[in-house]
């Protein structure tokens, strides 16, 4: 090797051990961000803060919360969820990634429509009673199939296949019956009606629920997310 190799050789040795070094304090700045400067919310309006405010960077792309290999070994051992999610089954909705946060502190239940059934809000009841969860999101969003399939078939959900007419029904006749769906607004108005309704109906329908919002506990909001700017925006509160 020549001298002049020499040198070039140290040099790109050089800097690979810095580049690695600063990797490593990147590494360590990231998991002290991820895991250990996170303030857990304390009560119901922390919570929504919380989301929001997570909300906020997922719109601005700046997600932090995904440091999915330390997640991974902290949470093997438990979950204290602050937050429960009635989420839509649509590919296009991630409540972890659209409120920016880790797993392990939402407890997230998926349905088409992001209706509720007895199963649902028994696994809601599981969030607020045992977990301690302080907010119930009901999370509607924009271009939502069940939505427009309730307008679509608002008169008659018969000619729908297979057990689709069960989840329907439930969306048609507070939120859908009365609107044009050839009105362009419909569907929002319809999204929004729904959310509100099934954040009212898991209070009407669940004691355990109930007990908790009368208490000061909980709170359980509705909110429709648009999917194209990933903004969430409450429609109750
Ligand atoms: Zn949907």
């Amino acid at each position: 090797m020549t001298q002049e190799s020499k040198i070039h050789s140290t040099r790109v040795d050089s800097r690979h051990v810095l580049l690695a070094v600063g990797a490593v304090v990147l590494a360590s700045v990231a998991f002290s961000r991820g895991n250990k400067t996170m303030e857990e919310p304390t009560n119901a309006k922390e919570a929504i803060a919380e989301l929001l405010a997570g909300n906020a960077r997922f719109v601005a792309g700046m997600n932090k919360s995904h440091k999915i290999e330390i997640e991974r070994a902290d949470l093997a051992s438990g979950q204290a969820p602050f937050a429960a999610v009635i989420r839509c089954a649509d590919s296009r909705v991630a409540p972890e990634i659209c409120f920016d946060q880790q797993l392990g502190r939402l407890f997230v239940c998926a349905i088409a429509g992001n209706i509720t059934t007895p199963e649902i809000t028994a696994s809601l009841e599981y969030g607020v009673a045992v977990l301690g969860t302080k907010a119930i999101v009901v999370m509607g969003h924009s271009s939502c199939g069940a939505l427009g399939a309730a307008l679509e078939h608002r008169q008659n959900t018969s000619e729908l296949p297979g057990s689709l007419p069960i989840l329907i029904d439930q969306i048609i006749s507070p939120c859908a019956m009365n609107l044009d769906p050839s009105d362009p607004k419909s569907l929002g108005v319809a999204t929004a009606c729904n959310a509100n309704m099934v954040a009212k109906e898991l209070i009407r329908r669940s004691p355990v629920i109930a007990a908790a919002v009368e208490a000061g506990e909980l709170q359980v909001i509705a909110g429709v997310q648009d999917l194209k700017s990933g903004r969430f925006e409450l429609t109750s509160n």
